[in-house]
């Protein structure tokens, strides 16, 4: 088969709702494949309807058993439901939770309604935050109701990942200070929803009314802002998922009902953009500055400033693309 007809096959396997096809869609996402666009654009009329759900919080909360229960629950009610792995960090010192990941896979593969499917860095640190919502796109073009994204950890690039979700939930657990750690990275402010999971372990109402107080002095919103409930969840019997399913779709309601929901997409798509232009502008400069900057970097003979000012100039100059 021609390359063409190739592409066609497989978007075609896709319209049908063939799950090879979408997993197909999501390496090509993940491996920041150069086809991977134009697949997109073809199928882009399909994005939106999803809802997306981003799931953060230190290694070790109970986000993966949590988001497991999570789907099960929603696909009871009768949703389709996907989930991306996300794990940004390397694929050499992530090996071990990767491990797990891929085993969860097979585990809930046998449940023909949730798609489970992880991803992890190709080539580039922080290109996941790139290929996440490209996988994410995949997934609602593919006419998946419930798309949730959870995160291995909590650096900057999960944030990132989590950050372009619809609703962000925090997981957290009674013990170990993560909680005030986290905090101070400035999550606080960002996340629609607090999650104290583990709540069969002693301290979780402490941890809980510590949350509360530090929510507290939160920024008062406007009048009838979210309020970011904080939950607490048993992920390995379930305890508290069915209130945590409603608390996330209260948040999408009241996202829907105040209108919020369509500048906090546009928002989210255009940092998305702009991650896009820093990534590609700067590979096109470097691509094409390389030879004199490295010279000048090796000998040190030139401020940086006017190293940067000459690459940014090219800019300008057009010239073959990289
Ligand atoms: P993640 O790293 O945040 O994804 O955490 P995991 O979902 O891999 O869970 C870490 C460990 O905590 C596993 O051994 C789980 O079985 C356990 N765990 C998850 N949820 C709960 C819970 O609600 N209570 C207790 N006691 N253990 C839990």
């Amino acid at each position: 088969m021609s390359g063409a007809a190739k592409t066609d096959d497989l978007l075609a396997r896709f319209r049908e709702g063939d799950r090879w096809a979408c997993g197909r869609l999501i390496t090509l996402a993940e491996n920041r494949d150069p086809g991977f666009p134009d697949l997109l654009a073809q199928v882009w009329d399909g994005v939106g309807a999803a809802w997306r759900t981003g799931v953060t919080g230190p290694p070790g909360v109970g986000k993966s058993t949590l988001v497991n229960a999570l789907a099960g629950h929603l696909a009871d009610q009768g949703r389709s439901v996907g989930v991306l792995a996300v794990d940004p960090t390397s694929p050499f010192s992530g090996g071990a939770l990767l491990g797990d990941r891929i085993r969860m896979t097979s585990a809930e593969e046998r449940r023909d309604d949730v798609f489970v499917r992880s991803m992890a860095t190709r080539g580039s640190l922080g290109g996941l935050a790139q290929a996440a919502p490209d996988a994410c796109d995949v997934l609602d073009a593919f006419g998946t109701a419930e798309v949730i994204v959870e995160t291995v950890g909590v650096g900057q690039a999960e944030w990132d990942v989590a950050g372009a979700c619809d609703t962000v939930v925090v997981v957290l657990h009674p013990h170990g200070g993560d909680g005030v750690q986290f905090l101070k990275a400035g999550i606080l402010e960002q996340a629609d929803l607090f999650v104290i999971n583990k709540a069969d372990l002693p301290g979780a109402d402490k941890a809980h009314a510590e949350l509360a107080d530090a929510l507290s002095y939160r920024a008062a919103g406007s009048e009838g802002a979210w309020e970011p409930p904080i939950l607490l969840t048993v992920a390995t019997d379930g305890t508290g998922v069915a209130e945590a399913a409603s608390a996330l779709e209260a948040h999408r309601a009241w996202l829907e009902r105040s209108g919020a929901k369509d500048t906090a997409r546009a928002a989210k798509l255009e940092e998305r953009v702009r991650r896009g232009v820093e990534e590609e502008v700067l590979h096109r400069l470097w691509e094409r500055g390389s030879a004199e900057l490295h010279a000048a970097l090796s000998n040190g003979s030139r401020v940086p400033h006017a190293v940067v000012d000459e690459l940014v100039e090219k800019l300008g100059e057009g010239g073959p693309q990289s």
